[in-house]
C-alpha cells in the first residue's frame, strides 16, 4: 500500500529518534476543520490530519426506510464509511469492500455511547463519512468528522466523540500514524467522549505489549484532548459566524 521506504530504512530512521516525517513522537499532524460543506443536509464537516481528508454528512433524525427495520426503542445510527475511488494512489474500486462495511460498523458503535437514540424511537440517524483522500487515520478522521456534523445537524449529544491512532514501533510510542508508520507500527485507534474519559473505541492490529498499554493510552488521551479542544473552537467559530452574518456583524 504505497510504502515509500525500506522496512530497514524505517527502522534505521526510528532508532535514531525521529519519524519518517519529522515530527515528534506526540505530534499530530496539521489538523484543518470545515463545518457546514453542504447545503442540503442537516449537518456536515470536513476533516483533515495531514493529507487524510475525510467529508461527513449527517441526514435526519428522519423517517426510518425500510420501515421495518425501524426500532420502536430508540433511532437507528446508520453509518456509512466508504474510500472516494480517488482517495488512493491506485483507483479504489467503488464497490463497497469487506474493510468499509466493517469500518461503518466500528465508527457506528463509537460514535452511539453519545447519542440520545432513545429520544428518536422509529427514526433513523444517517451518517455518510467519504474519504476524499487517504494517507492512515481514515476511521479516526471519520469519527472526528462525524460527530462535528451530528452537532451541525443539532442532534443532542452528551460529548463530541474525538479519535486518534496512537502506533508503537521499535519500542517507541508514536501518535497519528502517517501511511508508511501505518503499515509497520502496530496500530492502536482509541476514540473517547474526552469530558466523560469514556473510551469508545479501542483496537490494535499488531501485537503489542501490554504492559505499554496504559502508556498508548495516557498518550492517546492527550492527543486526544487536543483535538478536542479544536473541534469545539471549529462549532464555536461557525456559530459566532452564523451570528455575525444573522445580526450584520454587530
Ligand atoms: P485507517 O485509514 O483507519 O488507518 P487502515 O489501517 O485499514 O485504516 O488503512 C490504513 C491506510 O491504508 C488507509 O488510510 C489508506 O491510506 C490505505 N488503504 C486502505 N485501504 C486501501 C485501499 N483499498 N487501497 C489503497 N490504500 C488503502
Amino acid at each position: 500500500m504505497g510504502l515509500k521506504i525500506s522496512e530497514e530504512e524505517f527502522r534505521r530512521i526510528m532508532e535514531s529518534g525521529k519519524r519518517v516525517d519529522g515530527r515528534a513522537w506526540d505530534e499530530l499532524r496539521p489538523i484543518k476543520i470545515r463545518i457546514g460543506v453542504t447545503e442540503r443536509a442537516e449537518g456536515s464537516a470536513l476533516f483533515e490530519m495531514g493529507k487524510t481528508r475525510v467529508l461527513c454528512v449527517v441526514r435526519g433524525p428522519m423517517e426510518c426506510i425500510p420501515s421495518h427495520i425501524a426500532d420502536p426503542e430508540r433511532a437507528i445510527l446508520d453509518v456509512a464509511y466508504r474510500m472516494a475511488t480517488f482517495s488512493t494512489e491506485e483507483r479504489k474500486s467503488p464497490t463497497p469492500s469487506r474493510r468499509e462495511i466493517e469500518l461503518s460498523k466500528i465508527i457506528r458503535e463509537a460514535l452511539e455511547p453519545a447519542l440520545f437514540l432513545e429520544e428518536y424511537p422509529r427514526m433513523m440517524i444517517k451518517v455518510y463519512c467519504l474519504v476524499l483522500q487517504a494517507d492512515a487515520g481514515t476511521r479516526t478522521a471519520s469519527i472526528n468528522a462525524a460527530s462535528l456534523a451530528l452537532a451541525h445537524a443539532g442532534i443532542p449529544m452528551r460529548d463530541l466523540v474525538t479519535s486518534v491512532a496512537v502506533g508503537y514501533c521499535y519500542g517507541k510510542i508514536v501518535v497519528d500514524l502517517c501511511s508508511v508508520e501505518d503499515e509497520l507500527c502496530a496500530d492502536v485507534p482509541i476514540a473517547m467522549m474526552p469530558s466523560y474519559r469514556k473510551i469508545t473505541l479501542l483496537q490494535a492490529d499488531h501485537r503489542l505489549p501490554i504492559d505499554r498499554l496504559p502508556e498508548i493510552l495516557e498518550i492517546g488521551t492527550k492527543a486526544i484532548d487536543k483535538i478536542y479542544q479544536l473541534q469545539k473552537r471549529a462549532l464555536r467559530e461557525m456559530y459566532a459566524t452564523t451570528t455575525r452574518e444573522i445580526t450584520g456583524g454587530e
